[in-house]
């Protein structure tokens, strides 16, 4: 086994080469990758600025002087090229030297004055194409070590959740909730939460995303928390609902058709089922108990780089879903005047059956 250092590596290889064979069927010798996102998932870098040109053979890597020795350390292998000022004018020259004639652009990631810019310095000697979703299609599919920080990022989000449990009663408010699993979260090892953690209690919990108010949780009333760690890059998501003191008949109900729901969406979770009929799934599940309409969004998402990645779980979304993928089932029912339930797993879809990474206990959810 190679040392850390040389399993990166190969990794890293590993994603170019793929990326290297769409160009490849595109036409395209070059690639200019501007996201953030994409770059740390093409080289190891992981700064707050840069940009990368992949093709001809090789990857090079432009970065500022704040970065210069980071994206040595972080991307071994690759052409790191510090440059004072003007990224773009470097990533042009370089393009004219290599007579590159034709090169790529990530269409989503490259703001109008920036490829302005870029087509500017390239003199009309290349002419740039758009190719969006090049990388974004190639991180569908997770390999073993995104798995595992993806495991780690839901690990820790249970760990938080859970310990945070006893302080949730009448009196607290939101927003020290939010904090504390914040806290908890790091604690356990994580950079910090993936996105401002959502806690939301009685009215406010029928905003699917309202943020952490300095409202007080009082007896009688639904709690959403939706919470995720990121951990080496990667991020989990996971939601739970739970209810302060002793809930009616009604809501009781609610909560066991969410849950129904949930449990199917995560059972749908298989290798070549299309997306929209995992979310059709959890749809018909609530529409059997007459709650459909009050299901406002789509079922769930990717995750991993991004909070929210490719595949969208949605009614539109056709495309099949791939073994070592890790999505979200997240449906919900959110009524006005009463509040909302939603319940969210980070699920990993197994070649053989999905398998839940964020397990904190759904059933016990009454807290009195
Ligand atoms: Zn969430
Ligand atoms: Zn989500």
């Amino acid at each position: 086994m190679g040392s850390e250092l040389g399993l990166s590596l190969d990794i890293h290889q590993q994603r170019r080469a793929r990326l290297g064979a769409k160009l490849e069927r595109l036409r395209l010798k070059y690639f200019v990758v501007t996201s953030l996102r994409n770059i740390f998932y093409l080289t190891g870098f992981r700064g707050s600025a840069g940009i990368a040109v992949v093709g001809g053979g090789e990857t090079t890597l432009w970065v500022d002087p704040r970065y210069t020795l980071q994206a040595k350390q972080d991307a071994p292998g690759i052409e790191v090229i510090e440059v004072k000022s003007g990224l773009l004018k470097a990533v042009a020259r370089r393009l004219r030297k290599a007579k590159a004639r034709r090169a790529g652009f990530e269409g989503d990631h490259l703001t109008c004055s920036q490829l302005r810019a870029l087509e500017h310095e390239g003199h009309g000697k290349f002419r740039l194409q758009p190719a969006s979703g090049l990388v974004e299609r190639l991180r569908v599919i997770k390999d073993a070590a995104e798995i595992d920080a993806i495991r780690q990022a839901a690990r820790v989000t249970v760990a938080a959740f859970e310990e945070s449990l006893p302080l949730v009663k009448p009196g607290a408010r939101e927003c020290d909730l939010a904090a504390e699993i914040e806290y908890r979260m790091r604690r356990h090892g994580a950079e910090g939460a993936a996105f401002e953690t959502i806690v939301a209690s009685g009215l406010r919990a029928a905003y699917p995303h309202a943020r952490a108010s300095d409202k007080a949780l009082a007896h009688g009333e639904l709690v959403i928390f939706d919470l995720g760690a990121i951990l080496s890059g990667y991020a989990a998501d996971m939601t739970r609902t739970v209810f302060l003191g002793k809930p009616s008949h009604r809501l009781a109900n609610l909560y066991q058709a969410v849950l129904a729901a949930q449990r199917r969406a995560v059972g749908a979770l298989r290798p070549g089922t299309r997306c929209c009929d995992v979310d059709a799934a959890a749809r018909r599940s609530l529409k059997r108990r007459g709650l459909e309409k009050y299901f406002t969004h789509s079922t769930g998402h990717g995750v991993g780089l991004d909070i929210h990645e490719k595949p969208r779980l949605a009614r539109t979304e056709k495309t099949r879903l791939k073994a070592d993928s890790v999505v979200t089932a997240e449906p919900g029912v959110y009524l006005e005047g009463l509040g909302g339930i939603r319940l969210e797993d980070t699920v990993l879809v197994g070649e053989h059956r999905p398998e839940v990474l964020t397990p904190a206990s759904m059933e016990h959810w009454i807290l009195s």
